[in-house]
Parts: C-alpha cells; sequence; structure tokens
C-alpha cells in the first residue's frame, strides 16, 4: 500500500453564524494560518466547507509543530490530524487498517461517525461507519464499540475531493479570527490580570498594541523583561505584538511631594488612563483593555472605576476580567501560560509610594482638587514624549535573539513622529 498522506483540518468557531460577511472572515482566517504555517514548512492553505484545510508540501514539513499552532489561532473550534483517502470503500477502509491502530494504541472502547456531505457517494453514513467499525474490530485487538462514552471518536468524512479520516479532534482556541475586531490598547502591568484581559479581547479577534508603565529606578529593568515575557506569551495567540513603554517616573514623584496620599493611586490611574488614550489615538486603537476586576483592589471599586473613566472621552475602556474571581482568572493564566512568569516577584509602578489608606469611595470633585495642585498637561507631555519605545518586530521572528536588542529598535520622541 502507498504511504499514508497526512493533512491537518480546522473546524471553524463562531465564523459559522455569520450570515452575508462570512467569507470576509473566512479569508481572515486562512490568511492568519498561511501566515504562520510558513514558520513550519511549506502548506497548501485551503477552505471549503466550514473546514480550513492545511496539506504538508514535503516531507520536511513540520505536522506537529503546526498542529499546536492551530490549536491558538483563534476562530477555530476544533483541529484534528486526519489521513487522506480516495472516494471509494476499498481505499477507506485500507487507510482506516493501517492508519487508525496506532491512533487507537492503549484505548479500550471507540466511536465511529461518518458523514457524507457528497450526496453522490453510493453508500449512506450508517453503513460507512459500520464498515470502519467492522475494519477497526478486525485490526485492533481486544477494542470494543461503545457509542454512550467511548475513549476514541473515530469520524469519516465523505468531502468534495477526497474522504478523511480522523480519531480524537481537539478544542481549538475558538472565538473570532485574529484582527477580525479591529485594535485595541492593553494596559500591560506584570500581573496576572492584564495578559488574561488581552487574550480575553483576542480571542473575540482584537489586534493587541501593548501599553506598559514602569517607574525607573523604581522599578527594575527586571520587572520590564518581565512584560516583555509576559507579550512574548501573548504573542503565540496574537502572532504580533508592539509594546510601548512610558515612564511614569516624574509623574509619581510629583503626586509624592505635591498631593494628599491617599489619593496616589487614582491620580496615577488618571495620568495612566489619559496617556493610554493618547496612545491609543496615535496607533488607531479603538478601545482600551484592563486586568480591572470589581472589588479586587481599592482602585477597582464601582466609585473608582468611574473617576478613572471619566477621563476617557473618547474610547470604551474594556475590562473583560470585570465580573471574575481571581481563580478563574489564574486558571485562564495557567491555560495560557502566563501565571509563572506573572508572579514572579519584580515591582510594578502601581507598587511605588503605595498609600497606606488608599480611598475605595473616592468623590469625584475631591480627587480632581488633588490633581489641581500639578501641572497635569506639562506631566502627560513629558511623560508622552519622553520615556516612550515601541517595538516593531514580531515576536516569534525574534524570538531567539536576546530581548533587550529587541527593545532598542526604536525610541519615539515626539508625538506623531
Ligand atoms: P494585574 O495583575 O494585571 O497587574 P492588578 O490586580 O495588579 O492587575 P492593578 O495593579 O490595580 O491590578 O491594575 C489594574 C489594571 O491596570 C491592570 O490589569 C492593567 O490593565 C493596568 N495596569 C496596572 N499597572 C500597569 C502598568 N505598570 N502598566 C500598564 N498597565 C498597568
Ligand atoms: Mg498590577
Amino acid at each position: 500500500m502507498e504511504q499514508i498522506k497526512e493533512i491537518l483540518l480546522c473546524k471553524y468557531g463562531e465564523i459559522v453564524l455569520k450570515g452575508a460577511n462570512r467569507s470576509t472572515f473566512e479569508s481572515m482566517l486562512t490568511k492568519e494560518i498561511k501566515k504562520r504555517a510558513s514558520q513550519y514548512g511549506v502548506f497548501k492553505v485551503s477552505h471549503l466547507q466550514s473546514t480550513v484545510y492545511i496539506e504538508p508540501q514535503n516531507e520536511e514539513c513540520d505536522l506537529d509543530g503546526m498542529f499546536g499552532c492551530l490549536k491558538k489561532i483563534f476562530g477555530i473550534s476544533g483541529v484534528t490530524r486526519a489521513a487522506v483517502a480516495e472516494k471509494n470503500m476499498e481505499s477507506i477502509l485500507e487507510t482506516v487498517k493501517s492508519y487508525l491502530p496506532e491512533k487507537l494504541y492503549g484505548k479500550r472502547t471507540f466511536r465511529v461517525d461518518a458523514k457524507r456531505s457528497d450526496k453522490l457517494f453510493p453508500l449512506q453514513s450508517p453503513e460507512i461507519a459500520a464498515q470502519v467499525g467492522g475494519a477497526i474490530l478486525s485490526t485492533v485487538p481486544k477494542i470494543k464499540v461503545d457509542l454512550h462514552n467511548p475513549d476514541s471518536m473515530i469520524r469519516v468524512e465523505i468531502r468534495d475531493k477526497a474522504a478523511y479520516i480522523h480519531a480524537d479532534q481537539q478544542k481549538g482556541a475558538g472565538g473570532m479570527p485574529p484582527r477580525s475586531s479591529g485594535r485595541g490598547l492593553l494596559l500591560l502591568s506584570g500581573g496576572i490580570d492584564s495578559p488574561v484581559a488581552g487574550f480575553m479581547m483576542a480571542k473575540r479577534g482584537m489586534e493587541i498594541e501593548a501599553l506598559h508603565f514602569e517607574s525607573y529606578p523604581y522599578t527594575s529593568e527586571r520587572a520590564r523583561d518581565k512584560v516583555f515575557s509576559l507579550a512574548d506569551k501573548l504573542c503565540e495567540y496574537t502572532s504580533r505584538l508592539h509594546i510601548h513603554v512610558i515612564s511614569l517616573t516624574h509623574i509619581q514623584e510629583v503626586l509624592r511631594d505635591s498631593c494628599e496620599e491617599d489619593y496616589f493611586t487614582l491620580l496615577l490611574r488618571i495620568f495612566m488612563m489619559t496617556l493610554a488614550q493618547m496612545c491609543a489615538k496615535q496607533y488607531n486603537c479603538r478601545a482600551l483593555i484592563t486586568g480591572e476586576s470589581l472589588g479586587q483592589v481599592a482602585s477597582q471599586t464601582i466609585e473608582a472605576l468611574n473617576v478613572t473613566d471619566s477621563v476617557v472621552t473618547e474610547l470604551p475602556v474594556f475590562r473583560p476580567c470585570i465580573g471574575m474571581d481571581k481563580e478563574e482568572i489564574v486558571e485562564i493564566s495557567r491555560k495560557i501560560d502566563t501565571f509563572d512568569t506573572s508572579v514572579l516577584p519584580y515591582e510594578d509602578c502601581c507598587t511605588v509610594f503605595t498609600p497606606r489608606h488608599p480611598k475605595t469611595k473616592p468623590e469625584k470633585e475631591k480627587v480632581f482638587a488633588e490633581l489641581a495642585k500639578v501641572d497635569f498637561d506639562a506631566l502627560v507631555k513629558e511623560a508622552y514624549d519622553s520615556g516612550f519605545y515601541t517595538i516593531f518586530d514580531e515576536f516569534p521572528i525574534c524570538r531567539n535573539i536576546p530581548k533587550r536588542l529587541a527593545f532598542s529598535a526604536e525610541k519615539r520622541c515626539a508625538v506623531g513622529t
């Protein structure tokens, strides 16, 4: 028998619910898969009947690597490796007998589902399933059929061009294709919540641009590197991420010297949101994204959020973690592998000059009266125009070069340059 040809199949997620504009989303997804596939070899990528076909074009293609990559592309609900057979029962059964025993190794029970999208195929789905089941029973020792709770789910699909046989489709990342919902600016700290918030919005198809605030020398270079590592992890889902870094050092020193301590955090957050809005506008981001969760800390009560939101006048603020418990956020951060980095004990600018008794129910007038004690516009301009950097590299590509080199890629000096 000829060597089995194996390909990868991806099932669409929510795209299937789209109406007239469905093809736009399909092309976005296919384009993203093509782009990422180039890192794993030469693949042909095409889509037909709610499925994307990824076919290796030579022996050198890294099918395992591509499979792992597909599981991190939003817009895909299921991924599977499949053997390709000609559209006749002889070829299908021969392929089943040589392809499936290895896949079924160690499994006690199985079920076969057949799907016949090509209605011209002479046998109906139940007959196809019965014959394939028979072939499995005759080749795999001791295995049994279990229709209700099988160890392994075998699928046979008779499609336009060929028949495909696969075992145990795995769950994809779900959501909407990358870059199908506009661009958002993620306020990325080194903590647990903000990478999760970025992941959740990227899942809804947002392209993510990240902004990190630091307070060097009160925060260290290691703290900044930690944020780069988090961005690197997020990049496995977003495929591209720019990080902007703005220094808040001077602002924090001025606040410390001029304002009432209890208001430090809130005042700092007003500066952060103002600078974030400026950055978002310059880089065509249509929303701000934060990792805030209601009631988690003093600056995340309704009253405090109302104060910080009052300076964001032109964009919506997305807070996907707002209704989640810390435990739920941690669960996602473990899933996307950011948790271990997030818990590294480096300081964040928010922990510099932390008030001993932060206001939890601030009055807006009082906060803005405190703010009036400093030259807000001048401080904002100075912060935005000076310590402002952009990384333009795509992380997967620069993964092998030192982060520092990536960071020094460009220094921005003035708004609009
Ligand atoms: P996280 O675990 O994500 O840091 P947190 O529980 O520490 O969240 P805060 O420090 O109050 O919460 O920050 C709330 C949100 O503000 C963060 O989720 C993030 O979106 C933003 N933020 C906080 N610190 C920074 C920073 N240094 N740079 C950019 N954004 C920040
Ligand atoms: Mg934090």
